[in-house]
């Protein structure tokens, strides 16, 4: 069996949105698994919704998310060029082939006249089709139409009447379409450009793609393709249509307004480990537990798994994802994370501490961030809980626990004889001891060891948040 060869075709219209790299990691898994070739083609022959800014950020996204491809843009490859408005020439060659061979020809009808006779049809209860007007025009009354025109034809492939066209779906498993159902359809638009169908099958087949996974809305396209690839005496890939991915509303995430985009969730400091992860399970019944790498995630790859009902992305799962990202970490990885999100002021030394204590409590850098700012500027607002908590332990507990504080110096940094201090002064142990310490000094009843956390307060900020304590307000 020869290699497997996926490819990840986007359109650069705007950014990567996360049911695309859904489909890209799919894609990239099965190339992995398989010991195969990943490729990636941008598919850009809409040059008024393409934007360059697009193209490089998706490749960012991309490596980002590790998803490295062996032929792209970029680093070229033996079927280049990888964007397809480089690639005219070669469409132009198969529009010539099939024109000369009878198997497309030129079409003058307007929009007007297109919508009238899909009117029409529809009014009789017949689905809209090409109607065939310029199907079977002899040369002179090609002639005649050309004259009359106000623009230029457009080319319709000529569509097989009489057949069925079947597949295998990866996926959805076998499919049946009917030609006569499909109608002739435009495969070079009026200004001289290819249809995306077109040139999406003709440069899978010239990239010697073997399996295509794609989004559930081209699966009304395979039929079409496979003609022109049969047409076109090219071999054609096996398709597989992957279910959309859907927001917690239920709405298709790639038309939802304010969707995130992969770049937003990078912004926000999420983690590639943990979006990739969730990925792999949105429709992907895999009995893979727990935080994999690629690697693992591709050995345990499988169509069969994928399922056909639309996947929901939820924020909580990418959580908590995100949440064991983090913790699986290493030290120097963490801090290359969370170094952009300590606040100024601090030396190296002490925001590689500060990371190095609050991290266990990080999910996304902007918690690093609130931590570095309690300790550094000022503690959390009390709650009402807290507020009690405060007055309940009392102004001698307090007093006892400044003074301890202050017999360490402006910094003090042993937590262990702080506390062993206030007990021996108050009496108080356990949750009495702590909780009100905790309190005093971050604000919060819960958070990060206060041990590491101690030396990197400001000078004279512990005395001074337990004499505060005394009186919270
Ligand atoms: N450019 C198409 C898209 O972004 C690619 C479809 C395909 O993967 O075949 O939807």
């Amino acid at each position: 069996m020869s290699a497997v060869v996926t490819r990840f075709a986007p359109s650069p219209s705007g950014a990567l949105h996360l049911g695309n790299a859904r489909t890209a990691l799919f894609s990239w898994l099965l190339a992995r698994r398989d010991g195969g070739r990943f490729v990636l083609r941008i598919e850009d022959t809409d040059a008024e919704r393409s934007q360059a800014e697009h193209i490089v950020a998706l490749q960012d996204d991309l490596r980002w998310l590790g998803l490295h491809w062996n032929e792209g843009p970029d680093i070229g490859g033996p079927n280049g060029p990888y964007l397809q408005s480089q690639r005219s020439a070669s469409y132009d060659a198969a529009f010539a082939d099939l024109e000369q061979r009878g198997l497309a020809y030129p079409c003058w009808c307007t929009p007007l006249e297109l919508d009238v006779a899909r009117r029409s049809q529809l009014a009789a209860g017949r689905p809209p089709r090409y109607a065939g007007t310029c199907r079977d025009l002899d040369a002179a009354q090609r002639a005649a139409r050309a004259a009359r025109a106000s623009a230029p034809p457009t080319l319709r492939f000529r569509v097989p009447a009489g057949r069925s066209i079947g597949f295998d779906d990866l996926v959805h498993g076998p499919q049946q379409f009917a030609t006569d159902d499909i109608g002739d359809f435009v495969i070079r638009r009026g200004d001289g450009t290819a249809a995306f169908f077109f040139c999406n099958a003709l440069d899978d087949a010239a990239m010697g793609i073997t399996h295509v996974l794609r989004g559930e809305d081209h699966l009304t396209n395979t039929p079409r393709q496979l003609l022109l690839l049969e047409a076109l005496g090219q071999p054609a890939p096996r398709y597989g249509h992957v279910a959309l991915l859907m927001g917690s509303d239920g709405a298709p995430l790639s038309k939802r307004a304010g969707a995130r985009s992969l770049g937003d969730l990078r912004r926000a400091g999420y983690l590639p480990e943990a979006v990739v992860n969730h990925l792999f399970r949105l429709g992907h019944s895999s009995p893979l537990q727990g935080l994999q790498l690629p690697d693992a995630l591709a050995r345990g790859f499988t169509l069969e798994h994928l399922g056909c009902a639309p996947a929901r992305f939820d924020d909580a799962q990418l959580a908590s994802w995100q949440k064991d990202a983090a913790h699986a970490l290493s030290e120097e990885a963490a801090l290359v994370w969370l170094l952009p999100a300590m606040p100024p002021g601090l030396d190296p030394a002490q925001r590689a501490a500060l990371i190095t204590a609050v991290r266990a409590n990080v999910v996304l850098p902007e918690d690093a961030t609130r931590w570095a700012r309690i300790v550094r500027e000022q503690p959390a607002p009390l709650d009402a809980a807290g507020r009690a908590l405060l007055e309940a332990a009392g102004d001698a507990f307090f007093d006892a626990a400044a003074a301890a504080a202050a017999s360490q110096g402006a910094q003090p940094a042993d937590w262990p004889a702080l506390t062993a201090a206030v007990r021996a002064a108050t009496g108080a142990k356990g949750p009495a001891l702590f909780k009100p310490l905790r309190i005093a000094l971050t604000g919060l009843d819960h958070g990060p060891e206060l041990a590491p956390l101690l030396p990197l307060f400001p000078p004279g900020a512990v005395q001074q948040r337990l004499l505060n304590a005394r009186h919270p307000d």
